[in-house]
């Protein structure tokens, strides 16, 4: 075995079905008296609201995609002058991402009650955005210190959104498999938690065995989310991340159509994770399993349906190109360009 290192973070986390009833309890245990809680949503904070009872000390419902400045400063502001003492956060990766930017500057303990499966919640990197410009860092200040993980409060994420999230997932665990930084520990993690997702989304869209689906699926998640804290990603993610930030193309979409792609790219160079990958799908080649799943479960397939224009793809090859970052296989501009290509108009990876 060569040598690695790994890193365990100090996070409690909670999981099971009904297990946000203990939301009183965890608030205790972080040693807070009241708690601002932190949504997209109104009925939902408020139902949140409604358990902590006297803990709640008010609600910020603004938060929006990529944690805007003005967003993560007016929620400072929001709890300062409540009095509050810790945030929680109920929602996707937004909402769990204004509660690290929250606890950026303030240093107020996060919890995190995710209701989807991006996995922002077991890591240490934030984004903020100014300006229109998205920056990300990692600082351990904004690991959320508390997780709570109840399946009934992802039941009513879209099936189409659960399989684009599910895969989003999924695309943390595939590149955590091939980086020159991951560890055995982490690879079981990745290899269990894509094999939970590949079981739970299409038994989600089939509307069979909810309950337990909606569990496989958050506790792979959970899984995926502590590979993405742990190890370096490769092209799939800075791809998505230019894709997403300079063509404004939805988050978890755009990583649903580019992964097969990705994955198929870095195929010659990385053949050991791919076959880790299609072994925990219980198929024979992952980049083609990874597009199944998205088709044959309703996801789009295609980045021309998501709002790409044809003409914009020479100039995400070039900023793909331009950062340095590690990737199994070399970034060459002719297959990139084909990656591009065959992701914009949803082919079947080779
Ligand atoms: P999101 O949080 O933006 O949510 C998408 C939409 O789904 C929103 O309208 C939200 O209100 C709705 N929604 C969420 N949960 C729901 C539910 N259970 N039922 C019904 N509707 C629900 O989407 P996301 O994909 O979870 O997060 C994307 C953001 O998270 C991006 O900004 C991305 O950069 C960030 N992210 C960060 C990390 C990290 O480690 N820092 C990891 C993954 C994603």
């Amino acid at each position: 075995m060569n040598e690695f290192i790994y890193v365990g973070r100090p996070q409690r986390v909670v999981f099971g079905q009904g297990s946000l009833r203990h939301l009183q309890r965890e608030i205790d245990a972080l040693g807070a008296r009241k708690a601002l809680v932190l949504s997209t949503s109104r009925p939902r904070a408020e139902e949140v609201a409604s358990l902590l009872g006297e803990r709640a000390a008010g609600i910020f419902d603004q938060a929006v995609m990529h944690v805007p400045l003005e967003t993560a400063r007016a929620a400072r502001e929001t709890a300062r002058r409540l009095g509050a003492d810790c945030a929680v956060a109920i929602g996707g990766g937004s909402t769990i991402g204004l509660g690290k930017a929250i606890a950026l500057d303030s240093g107020l303990p996060i919890l995190a009650i995710p209701t989807t499966y991006s996995g922002s919640e077991m890591t240490s990197i934030y984004g903020l955005t100014d300006a229109g410009v998205k920056k990300t860092g990692r600082d351990d200040r904004v690991l959320p210190r508390t997780v709570i993980y109840d399946p009934a409060v992802t039941m009513s994420l879209p099936p189409t959104m659960s399989v684009t999230s599910g895969i989003n997932a999924i695309a943390h665990a595939a590149e955590g498999l091939y980086s020159a930084t991951t560890n055995p520990i982490l690879d079981l993690m990745a290899q269990e938690g894509i094999a939970a997702l590949g079981r739970a989304l299409p038994a989600i869209v089939a509307g069979e065995r909810l309950a337990d689906a909606r569990a496989d699926a958050l506790y792979g998640a959970w899984l995926c989310g502590t590979v993405l804290a742990g190890v370096d990603m490769a092209l799939h993610h800075k791809l998505c991340h230019t894709l997403g930030g300079t063509f404004n193309l939805p988050h978890a979409e755009t990583h649903t159509v580019v992964l097969p792609h990705a994955l198929a790219y870095n195929a010659p160079a990385a053949a050991r994770g791919l076959q880790r990958i299609a072994a925990a799908l219980g198929k024979d080649d992952a980049p083609q399993a990874l597009f199944d799943l998205a088709r044959d479960n309703g996801a789009p397939v295609a980045l021309k349906d998501l709002g790409m224009r044809r003409e914009d793809l020479a100039k995400a090859c070039d900023l793909a190109m331009q950062n340095v970052y590690p990737n199994p296989r070399p970034l060459e501009r002719e297959p990139l360009m084909q990656l591009l290509a065959d992701a914009f108009e949803g082919n079947r990876p080779g």
